[in-house]
C-alpha cells in the first residue's frame, strides 16, 4: 500500500516549487490508491510561523490537494523523538560526544589548513579497546549517529537514477542537540518510519540528506523507503526560481486571478509528461501519473503557458462559477454585485477571451456599477453629429423588445435615419453605457444591461 507525504517547512508560503512536489506526492499516492500524508516541519522554531501553516494549509486546500492523515506537526513529536534517541543510545547506534564547540572549530580549522574537508573526527565514537577523552567539565553532550566507516549508501533514484555516497564522506551526524533537541535529519526519518511511508517525493536539495537518513533507518531496522528526488524549477529568465520572480506564493495566483484547476495542470506539466499532452483534467492527470516520466533536468517556468492555460480554463468553466468568483473580486473592490444585472450573463460576454478573472471582473465592472466616461472620452466619441441619433435610440429603446435582434434593429433604423454609419452610433453609445468605446457586440451589450438601466445610463448624458 502507497503511502507518500508532503512535509513543508512552515517558514514561509507555499510556493510554486513546494506545490509542484505536494502535488506529485498527491497524484502518486491517489493514482495508487494509497494515502497522502501532511507533516508539518516545524522544528526550526525561530523561523516557522502559525501564519506560514496557515498559509500552507489555504495553498493546499485551494489547489485541491487533500491529505488523508495529519497535519502532524514535529514540534508535537518531541517525546517520540527523544525515545528513539534512547533506544538507540542503549543499542549503541548513537553515542554521546562531549567535544566542547571551541575544541570541533580548532579541529575543523585544523583540518582545512591541512587541505582536508572538515569533519567530525569521532573522537568520542566508542571502539573496543579504544580510550575515550577525559569528560570535559560543564560540557553537555550531543547524540551522535555512529555512521558506517566503510562501503557505500546507495539508492535508485526513481527520478534521478542510480546515486552512490561512499560512508567515509558522511560524518557522524549530530541527532540531538547538547540541549537535547532532535535535529532536522532524525526527526524526518522516525515520521518516515513511524507513517510508514513508502516513497520519499520532495526536492533535490534533499539528496545530500538521504544517504544519512537511509544509514539511520538501517540503523533502526526500519525499511527503507524509495526516493524520487525532484528538479528544481528556474524562473522565466532561466535563474533559480525565488521570490524575485514575483508571484511565487500559491495564494498569490488566486490574487492575480488564476483558477486553481490551471495551477494544477500548469504545475503537472513541469517536470513530467505524458506523451504531447498539455491540458489535461486533474482525475486525468491521477490517472496517467508516474514517476518514470518526471524529467531528471531542471524545469522551466513560462508564464505565458500558464496563461494560456489559464484563458483555457476560463474559457470552459461553468458560469455560475465564474460569476461567485467575480463576485468575490468585485465585493473587495467595495462593489455590491448584487445591484448590476446577473453576472453570469455579464461576464458570458467575455470569458472567451479573458485572461485572467482579474481581467474578467474589470470587464463586467461597467455592468455592475456606472462608469462614468471621462470628459476627454465624451469629447472624442460624443460628438453634435452623435447626440441627436443617440436620442432617437434612446426614443426607440423605451419600447423595443428587449432581446437582441429587436435592439439590432432599432440601431440599425437609427443609423438609416440619421445616415450614420454603424460606428458612429455604437461607439458614442457604448462611451456613454460602459464608459468605454470597446465592447462585445453591443445588441448582447444592451440585452444583458437591461432596460432600465440603458435608459437611466444614457438619460444622464442627454
Ligand atoms: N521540510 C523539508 C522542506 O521543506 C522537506 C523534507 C522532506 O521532504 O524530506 O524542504
Amino acid at each position: 500500500n502507497i503511502r507518500t507525504r508532503f512535509a513543508p517547512s512552515p517558514t514561509g508560503f507555499l510556493h510554486i516549487g513546494g506545490a509542484r512536489t505536494a502535488l506529485f506526492s498527491w497524484a502518486y499516492a491517489r493514482h495508487h490508491q494509497g494515502m497522502f500524508i501532511l507533516r508539518v516541519e516545524d522544528t526550526d522554531v525561530a523561523r516557522s510561523t502559525p501564519e506560514a501553516v496557515q498559509a500552507i494549509l489555504d495553498g493546499m486546500r485551494w489547489l485541491g490537494l487533500d491529505h488523508d492523515e495529519g497535519p502532524f506537526y514535529q514540534m508535537q513529536r518531541m517525546p517520540r523523538y527523544k525515545e528513539v534517541i534512547a533506544q538507540m543510545l542503549a543499542a549503541g547506534a548513537a553515542y554521546h560526544c562531549y567535544t566542547p564547540p571551541e575544541e570541533l572549530e580548532q579541529m575543523r580549522e585544523a583540518q582545512r589548513t591541512r587541505g582536508e574537508k572538515p569533519r567530525y573526527d569521532g573522537r568520542w565514537r566508542p571502539e573496543p579497546d579504544k580510550a575515550l577523552p577525559p569528560f570535559p567539565a560543564g560540557v553537555d553532550p550531543v547524540v551522535r549517529f555512529r555512521n558506517p566507516l566503510d562501503g557505500v549508501t546507495a539508492w535508485d533514484d526513481l527520478v534521478k537514477g542510480r546515486i552512490e555516497f561512499a560512508n567515509d564522506e558522511l560524518d557522524d551526524l549530530v541527532i540531538a542537540r547538547a540541549d537535547g533537541t532532535p535535529t532536522y535529519n532524525f526527526c524526518v526519518v522516525v515520521d518516515d518510519w513511524d507513517m510508514a511511508i513508502t516513497h520519499v517525493i520532495r526536492g533535490d536539495d534533499h539528496v545530500n540528506n538521504t544517504p544519512r537518513q537511509i544509514n539511520i533507518l538501517k540503523a533502526l531496522g526500519a525499511p527503507i523507503p524509495a526516493y524520487a528526488h525532484l528538479s528544481m524549477i528556474l524562473g522565466d529568465d532561466g535563474a533559480k526560481l525565488s521570490k524575485r520572480h514575483g508571484a511565487v506564493s500559491v495564494m498569490q495566483y488566486d490574487e492575480d486571478g488564476y483558477l486553481p484547476e490551471a495551477v494544477i495542470n500548469y504545475l503537472a506539466r513541469l517536470g513530467w509528461s505524458h506523451g504531447d499532452e498539455e491540458i489535461f483534467s486533474r482525475e486525468q492527470f491521477v490517472e496517467w501519473f508516474d514517476l518514470a516520466h518526471i524529467t531528471a533536468s531542471a524545469a522551466q517556468f513560462n508564464t505565458e503557458k500558464l496563461n494560456w492555460l489559464n484563458q483555457h480554463y476560463i474559457k470552459h468553466a461553468d458560469d455560475g462559477r465564474l460569476a461567485s468568483d467575480v463576485a468575490r473580486r468585485l465585493a473587495r473592490r467595495g462593489i455590491n454585485p448584487e445591484t448590476g444585472p446577473r453576472l453570469e450573463n455579464a461576464l458570458a460576454l467575455y470569458k472567451d477571451r479573458a485572461i485572467n478573472l482579474n481581467e474578467l471582473t474589470d470587464a463586467v465592472e461597467p455592468f455592475v456599477t456606472e462608469i462614468r466616461p471621462s470628459e476627454e472620452m465624451l469629447t472624442i466619441h460624443f460628438t453634435d453629429a452623435a447626440r441627436p441619433a443617440l436620442k432617437i435610440l434612446r426614443e426607440k429603446f423605451g419600447f423595443a423588445a428587449w432581446n437582441k435582434s429587436s435592439l439590432s434593429q432599432a440601431i440599425k433604423d437609427t443609423c438609416k435615419e440619421t445616415n450614420l454609419k454603424m460606428p458612429q452610433v455604437a461607439i458614442p453609445l457604448r462611451v456613454l453605457l460602459l464608459g468605454q468605446p470597446q465592447s462585445p457586440s453591443i445588441d448582447a451589450v444592451l440585452e444583458v444591461l437591461g432596460r432600465e438601466r440603458v435608459l437611466n445610463r444614457l438619460d444622464h448624458h442627454l
